[in-house]
C-alpha cells in the first residue's frame, strides 16, 4: 500500500493517531527519529520540520546544522506494538537543506538515483532480503547476557526451539505494518532465527529492512529477551549474514532465469559486474571490525566466486523460476546501511550490463574442503575492515557513486573505529561493548 500525502492525513485524523514519527538514517544505517504530534503534519509536508544535524554522525557540524525532514507519505506504517489508543505511526523522511535542496548526506536518496539509473536503462530491480539474528536471554537487570535463549540448530522445532512465538509475534507485526515476510526458521547456531521477505523494490525492501531490525529489537524485548544482529557472537557458532537476493526486470520480465533455459547475456554481465567490484564495496556491506569472524565457515563466503547450488560461494544462482529467479549474495550482514549496500550492488550490476562484461565460469566445488591447488587464484574478500577500508577508498567506482561527504565521513569514522579496534588490548570485549548492547 503507497499512500499519498491526503490519505496519510485522512488515516491520522481518523484512526486515533497522536504520535508520528518522523524516522531516517545516518550514514550508517541507523535509524533516528522525532515524534510530531498531528497537528503538525501538513507543515512537514510543506516545509518539513528541522533539526540539529550537527548531533546525527557523519551529518554536518555545529556552525551549519540546521535539516529539515520531509516525510515521504508512500511509508506510512502503524507501530502495532505501541499502544492501542493515541496510537504511532512512522513515516520514513527525506532530507532538505534549508534551501529546500536534498541534503547529500541522505543515504535514502543515493538508493533513488540507483533506482532512477536503473529504470533510464529500462530495468526494475527487485530486492529480497533474508535476515539471521539471535536471541540471547536478559539478566535480572534487564541487560542482555550474552547466553543463547535455545540450544536448537537448524529447522528445528519446539520445545528444542524456544524461539517459534518470538517470530510468530514478529512475522504477525510485520504483516500488519504491511511487510511481507515470505518464510521464518529457527537457524544453524543456538538461539540463532532467520526471517526471509518477499522481495519488493529496492528502496522498499532498505527501508523495510530498517523496519524490520526495530521490529524485532522492540518484540524480542517485550518477550524478556535481547535480539542480535552482529555479525559473529560466537568464534565458533554460525554467523549472522544478510542474504541479498537481485533480480532484475525488463519490460516486466525477470531476466534471471532457470538454470535450464540460462540466463539472459544481460543478467551474466549484472552479476559478473557484482563479482568484480565486491571487494571495493565490501566495507558497506559489512561494516563492522566483527564482520570480518564470519566470512569464510557456516556457510558464510570467503572466495569471491559463483555457482548455481554450492552455499560456500559468494553468489548463487538458485534453482527457482520465474518471478523468483535471482541472484543470492551471501556476503552482506545486517548492520549495513542497506541504502547504501543495494546502490552500491546495484551500480555494480548496471556497470557489468553497461560494459558488457562476460560472466566467468561458476565453480562448482566446496570452497571449504577446496585444496590449495583448486584455490589457487581465486580472490577472496577483504580480510578485516581495515582491508576493506583501503579498497574503498582506492575505488573510482565507489568514488563515483556516493557523494564526495558520504564517502569521506564514512571512510574516515570507520577509518578510526578500526584504528581503536587494532589498538583495544581484548578484541572480544571491544567489540561487545561498541556492538552488542
Ligand atoms: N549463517 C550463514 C551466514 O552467515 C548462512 C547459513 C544459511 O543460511 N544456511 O551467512
Ligand atoms: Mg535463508
Ligand atoms: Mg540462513
Ligand atoms: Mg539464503
Amino acid at each position: 500500500m503507497k499512500t499519498t500525502m491526503n490519505e496519510v492525513l485522512q488515516f491520522v485524523g481518523e484512526n486515533d493517531v497522536k504520535f508520528i514519527r518522523l524516522a531516517f538514517c545516518d550514514i550508517f544505517g541507523i535509524q533516528k527519529n522525532v515524534s510530531i504530534m498531528p497537528g503538525e503534519l501538513p507543515r512537514a509536508f510543506e516545509s518539513g520540520i528541522s533539526f540539529d544535524a550537527s548531533a546525527i554522525r557523519g551529518f554536518m557540524n555545529v556552525e551549519e546544522s540546521d535539516l529539515f525532514l520531509v516525510p515521504d507519505p508512500a511509508t506510512l506504517s502503524l507501530l502495532p506494538w505501541r499502544p492501542a489508543q493515541g496510537r504511532v505511526v512512522r513515516l520514513f523522511c527525506d532530507i532538505r537543506r534549508p534551501d529546500g535542496e536534498p541534503f547529500e548526506g541522505s543515504t535514502r536518496d543515493v538508493l533513488k538515483a540507483a533506482i532512477k539509473r536503473a529504470a533510464d536503462l529500462g530495468y526494475v530491480c527487485k530486492v529480497g532480503a533474508e535476515c539471521e539474528f539471535y536471541l540471547f536471554e536478559m539478566d535480572e537487570h534487564g541487560s542482555p547476557t550474552m547466553i543463547p535463549h535455545d540450544r536448537a540448530g537448524y529447522f528445528d522445532l519446539a520445545p528444542l526451539d524456544k524461539g517459534e512465538n518470538v517470530r510468530r509475534e514478529i512475522c504477525l507485526t510485520l504483516e500488519e505494518m504491511g511487510i511481507l515476510p515470505e518464510s521464518s526458521h529457527h537457524e544453524q547456531g543456538p538461539g540463532q532465527n532467520e526471517i526471509d521477505f518477499k522481495y519488493s523494490d529496492a528502496l522498499t525492501a532498505a527501508d523495510e529492512l530498517i523496519t524490520f531490525r526495530s521490529v524485532v529489537k522492540a518484540i524480542a524485548a517485550r518477550n524478556g529477551l535481547y535480539a542480535s544482529f552482529l555479525p559473529k557472537p560466537f568464534p565458533d557458532r554460525s554467523g549472522s549474514g544478510l542474504h541479498i537476493n537481485l533480480s532484475l526486470q525488463k519490460n516486466g520480465l525477470n531476466i534471471f532465469r532457470t538454470p535450464r533455459d540460462g540466463h539472459s547475456g544481460e543478467a551474466e554481465s549484472f552479476l559478473q559486474g557484482i563479482l568484480e567490484r565486491v571487494g571495493e564495496v565490501t566495507a558497506f556491506l559489512n561494516p563492522l571490525t566483527n564482520s570480518y569472524a564470519r566470512f569464510g565457515s557456516f556457510e558464510a563466503p570467503r572466495y569471491v566466486t559463483w555457482s548455481h547450488q554450492n552455499r560456500s560461494q559468494l553468489i548463487r544462482v538458485p534453482a527457482a523460476s520465474g518471478e523468483y529467479s535471482r541472484l543470492e549474495l551471501r556476503s552482506a550482514d545486517a548492520s549495513c546501511n542497506p541504502y547504501l549496500a543495494f546502490a552500491l550492488l546495484l551500480h555494480a550490476g548496471l556497470d557489468g550490463i553497461e560494459e558488457k562484461r562476460v560472466l566467468c565460469e561458476p565453480k562448482n566445488l566446496n570452497l571449504y574442503e577446496a585444496s590449495p591447488r583448486e584455490l589457487a587464484g581465486i580472490s577472496t574478500l577483504p580480510a578485516n575492515l581495515g582491508e576493506a577500508l583501503a579498497e574503498a577508498k582506492e575505488s573510482a567506482f565507489v568514488k563515483r557513486i556516493l557523494p564526495q561527504k558520504v564517502f569521506h565521513q564514512y571512510i574516515g569514522q570507520k577509518e578510526r573505529e578500526f584504528a581503536e579496534y587494532v589498538a583495544a588490548p581484548d578484541k572480544r570485549e571491544f567489540e561487545r561493548e561498541r556492538y552488542f548492547e
